[in-house]
């Protein structure tokens, strides 16, 4: 059945950013159908008519990087940087059962979709069955989701600036913790079941091929996994040089930047997303255009790590493709594209004195909208309200202060924070939130258990906790030598 909404503004996102001040949509359980200005002319006889006075239309926010193991996990950590943080993912995801991501992907998908985010890569270190339990859950809410298996095959303690002995604790690569060290092809195998058994892009299931990041992988492992994804035609997305200490990581490992090494492998191209890339050295920038490969900003992520702030601004201007993330809640306490896009316009401002070049929050929506679609292999899909285009977006209030008086609407939208204006949600054509409840699920059962298992994870990963912090001070020195380092960066 079609549904038309009348007398609603839309914002929307289409190649010129039209906005519609008083427009129509129709849609139905799958496509949005027909976008106009004005009054809808055509016939009304078997439509569903709603009323969007008062209303804002734009399209669902697309979260291109995110980990739904880490909304059980958050406020483990305070104040240490991602070398460290990364020692205490690992332990708590030796500790996570099945059940344990199953409602951590539960409230991750109840998350994005009340503050707006209607499809998201889930990057998450688990073999087939774990990706299942989550895939189920993503369907069973109705999000579109692209899973995307997350592994490397080199030890931990390799892939930091310096070598250094951590113990058990650094023999063990980053990915399922099934996998054990220099065993790429098992992984590959592995990944190519989740393909196989799991991509339902029908289901609004996804898959991405997902290497943790280059200095954590062998080369043989990174040239299969993009054989992998050129055989079945699936993005490749990893993390790139989110911290200083991976920069300097690379010219110790590589002989050369990350990005260079990625090039001369040969899995550089429009396939790729790389979460982060906060310190690309100009060099890099060009390379990533070249190739016509995305990065993904996560913002939060990077400033409560202190991983530091992406140059936007070069790489605005270079031509790269740019899209929007969160990094798992363990890292930016919240997954809202709205405080993202906030985030990514107003840190873009420090990188120069020239204003002139500041990113505009047209720039940031359109890098939450259509940046995000192209990064994640979806453009023909999301990303906007168009004919033809998927019936994903949001209903915003326009009656709340952030738009009273609506003097510019996508400059109230970013820089309000315009998640607590959210009236309904919908994907497919479905409406997923409503009166500020998701109505697909039983948020109530999702908490209940979400608190029983979260006290149970926690209690298992004290004694690893104390292993992690004992070791620290060895990593707090390595660190502080990185940190007088000479930087390529942008
Ligand atoms: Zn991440």
């Amino acid at each position: 059945m079609r549904t038309l909404i009348e007398n609603v503004t839309i914002a929307t996102m289409n190649a010129e950013k039209k906005i519609i001040k008083e427009g129509y949509m129709i849609f139905d359980e799958n496509i949005i159908h027909e976008v106009g200005e004005g009054n809808y002319a055509g016939e009304r006889n078997g439509v569903n008519v709603l009323d969007g006075k008062d209303r804002i239309m734009i399209p669902g926010l697309i979260n291109a990087h995110t980990h739904s193991y880490a909304n059980i996990v958050k406020g483990t950590t305070e104040n240490v940087p991602l070398e460290i943080w990364m020692l205490y993912i690992m332990a708590e995801g030796k500790y996570m059962s099945r059940g344990d991501h199953e409602v951590s992907a539960a409230l991750g998908g109840i998350e994005m979709l009340k503050s707006g985010t209607t499809t998201f890569l889930d990057h998450l270190a688990q073999d087939l069955e774990g990706l299942r339990v989550v895939a189920n859950q993503y369907k069973k809410i109705g999000i579109r989701s692209v899973l995307t298996p997350m592994f490397g095959d080199r030890p931990y303690a390799l892939s930091l600036p310096e070598e250094i002995d951590l113990g058990e604790m650094g023999g063990k690569p980053h990915g399922p913790s099934s996998s054990s060290a220099g065993n790429w092809k098992q992984l590959i195998e592995m990944v190519e079941d989740v393909v196989k058994n799991l991509l339902q892009p029908e289901k609004g299931i996804s898959v991405a091929v997902g290497p943790s990041g280059a200095q954590r992988c062998s080369d043989e492992l990174l040239i299969a996994s993009m054989d992998l994804a050129n055989k079945y035609n699936l993005p490749w997305h990893t993390h790139l040089l989110e911290t200083k200490a991976q920069e300097v990581t690379a010219h110790r490992q590589f002989g050369k930047s990350m990005v260079a090494h990625l090039d001369h492998l040969g899995i550089l191209n429009e396939k790729v997303s790389f979460a982060h890339g906060v310190w690309v050295s100009p060099e890099e920038i060009e390379l990533i255009r070249a190739r016509g490969a995305s990065i993904v900003h996560n913002p939060a992520s990077n400033l409560t790590l202190g991983s530091g702030i992406l140059p936007m601004i070069p790489l605005k201007e270079s031509g790269v493709n740019l899209a929007l993330g969160t990094d798992g809640p363990n890292c930016s306490g919240f997954q809202s594209m709205f405080e993202s896009m906030k985030l990514a316009a107003i840190l873009s401002n420090t990188h120069t004195f020239d204003y002139t070049k500041w990113i505009t929050a047209a720039e940031v929506l359109d890098m939450a909208t259509r940046g995000s679609a192209r990064a994640i292999g979806m453009s023909d899909k999301i990303g906007s309200i168009e004919p033809g285009k998927k019936a994903d977006f949001v209903l915003l209030n326009s009656k709340v202060t952030n738009f009273v008086p609506l003097n510019n609407l996508v400059w109230q939208l970013v820089y309000g924070r315009a998640d607590s204006a959210i009236d309904s949600v919908f994907v497919n054509g479905n409406k997923l939130v409503e009166n500020g409840k998701v109505t697909s699920i039983d948020e109530e059962s999702v908490y209940k258990e979400a608190v029983e298992r979260g006290a149970f994870l926690m209690k298992k990963c004290q004694d690893d906790y104390g292993i992690i912090k004992r070791a620290s001070p060895k990593l707090y020195d390595m660190l502080m030598r990185v940190a007088v380092q000479p930087t390529n960066r942008a």
